[in-house]
C-alpha cells in the first residue's frame, strides 16, 4: 500500500520551476501518446500552473484573455477537457475549478487537501482510502462512479503563521 503525498509548496518554494517542469512533463507525456498539446493547450496549463489554488474554467477563460486575446469560452473549456482527459490537471469538484496534476503520467485516484486559507491544493494517493471506500460501497451495494475525497482544513504554512 502506497500513499504518495504531493505537498504544498513551502516558503520556499520556486514556484517557477514548477510550472517548468509541469510543462516539460506534459510535452512528454503528449508525445509519448501522439497527443497534440497545441500552443493554446499549453497556454491553459500553463494559466492552471499560475498557482497550487484551483482556477475556474471562467477565470482560466479571463486570464487567456486578458492581454486583449478574444478565444471564444468553448475553445479554452475543450483545452480544460483535453488537459483532463491526459491526466495533466484534476478537478477539485468542491470548488468547480482545475489544479495541475503534480504527477501526470501514472494513472491514479487522487484524494485533495485544499487549505481554506490559502486556496492551495496538495494532492494524496492513498490506496487505503480508494479500498475503504470500495468495501462499504459494496456492503451497500453501491455503485460508485466519483469516488471524490476533497478535505479542507488549513496547510501548515498557514497555522503555523499563528
Ligand atoms: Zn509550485
Ligand atoms: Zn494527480
Ligand atoms: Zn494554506
Amino acid at each position: 500500500m502506497t500513499s504518495i503525498i504531493k505537498n504544498f509548496p513551502g516558503r520556499h518554494h520556486d514556484h517557477a520551476a514548477c510550472i517548468e517542469s509541469a510543462l516539460e512533463q506534459a510535452v512528454t507525456l503528449c508525445r509519448e501518446r501522439g497527443a497534440r498539446l497545441t500552443p493554446l493547450r499549453r497556454r491553459v496549463l500553463e494559466i492552471v500552473w499560475e498557482s497550487h489554488a484551483p482556477l475556474g474554467a471562467y477565470d482560466a477563460l479571463q486570464r487567456m484573455n486578458a492581454g486583449g486575446e478574444r478565444n471564444a469560452p468553448p475553445t479554452v473549456y475543450r483545452a480544460l477537457e483535453f488537459l483532463l482527459e491526459h491526466g495533466l490537471i484534476h478537478r477539485i469538484e468542491s470548488r468547480n475549478a482545475f489544479v495541475g496534476c503534480t504527477t501526470p503520467g501514472n494513472s491514479h485516484k487522487a484524494q485533495f487537501f485544499i487549505c481554506r486559507d490559502c486556496g492551495n491544493v496538495a494532492e494524496t494517493h492513498s490506496e487505503e482510502i480508494g479500498e475503504a471506500i470500495k468495501a462499504s460501497a459494496t456492503r451497500t451495494g453501491f455503485l460508485v462512479e466519483k469516488p471524490v475525497v476533497e478535505i479542507s482544513g488549513r496547510c501548515l504554512k498557514c497555522h503555523d503563521d499563528e
